[in-house]
């Protein structure tokens, strides 16, 4: 059965969808079975998996208001090496549609079940807000991945997310727990970031993943290809973290 993950954090620009298509690509490299979900209406894991959002046929979109299923609506990303549940502007208008729907924080959940034997992990990338989308991702998930950045305001931000975490584990999703946080756009040579580093792993322990993403320009280039960096660049240090990223992932799994 699908180990499903949201990758989370309310910011934008922290590196969500990033971390999205090279663990969703690293997964893939190392042999696992993997349906990427684009929870975002900006469609950015979409195209940055290889696949034109202006072009799907259909979209998570269509799931959500149960028109379609996943096995009709989600796309093998024949490069990236895995299937992925894609999103465009449509998405936007989800939000008010559902509002006056039942089950309206479970659509993603329910539709989700009947895939889960054909995957070996399900990752969400949420859009960076508490929207009706990212509850149903949330209320899907058995846990949360975290990308963020050692900045100053880095731990406050978490605090905020790790409220809803446990209002939503609280009132919803009994499975939720944060699976980990991963650092990311990491860069040894500013002071700070280490700092914030230590920080984090005084606070979180081994929540905190051993692998760090480093700043790395071939995984910003690699979107403009339609293509994961793992996958343009496999040599690049980005590239090797992510893969290395996916190891860890898989070893923590196998021990919760
Ligand atoms: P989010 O999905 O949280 O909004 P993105 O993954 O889109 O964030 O990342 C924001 C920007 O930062 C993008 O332009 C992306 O290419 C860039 N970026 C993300 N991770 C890295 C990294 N490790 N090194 C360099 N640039 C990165
Ligand atoms: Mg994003």
């Amino acid at each position: 059965m699908a180990k499903i993950f949201c990758i989370a954090n309310q910011k934008g620009g922290v590196g969500k969808t990033t971390t999205s298509v090279n663990l969703a690509a690293g997964l893939a490299k190392v042999g696992q079975r993997v349906l990427l979900v684009d929870l975002d209406p900006q469609g950015n894991a979409t195209m940055g998996s290889g696949v034109d959002k202006r072009k799907l046929a259909l979209s998570v979109y269509d799931v959500l208001l149960e028109s379609a299923s996943v096995q009709e609506a989600a796309v093998y990303a024949e490069k990236s090496g895995y299937h992925i549940l894609g999103a465009n502007r449509e998405l936007a208008g989800a939000e008010v549609e559902l509002v006056d729907l039942e089950r309206r924080d479970q659509r993603l959940k329910e539709a989700l079940a009947p895939v889960q034997g054909d995957y070996d992990f399900v990752l969400i990338d949420c859009p960076p807000s508490l929207s009706m989308l990212t509850l149903n991702g949330l209320c899907s998930a058995h846990g949360v991945i975290v990308p963020m950045q050692c900045e100053y305001f880095a731990l406050e931000g978490l605090t905020d997310l790790v409220n809803t975490i446990k209002q939503v584990h609280a009132n919803l999703n009994r499975d939720l727990k944060i699976i980990g946080l991963l650092r990311v756009m990491f860069d040894p040579r500013v002071t700070l970031q280490q700092q914030v580093s230590e920080q984090l792993k005084a606070h979180f322990g081994d929540k905190v993943f051993n692998a760090v993403i480093p700043r790395n320009v071939r995984l910003a280039e690699a979107p403009s290809y339609g293509l994961p960096g793992v996958v343009f660049d496999p040599s690049a240090k980005g590239s090797v973290a992510f893969v290395e990223f996916a190891r860890e992932l898989v070893d923590r799994i196998s021990t919760m």
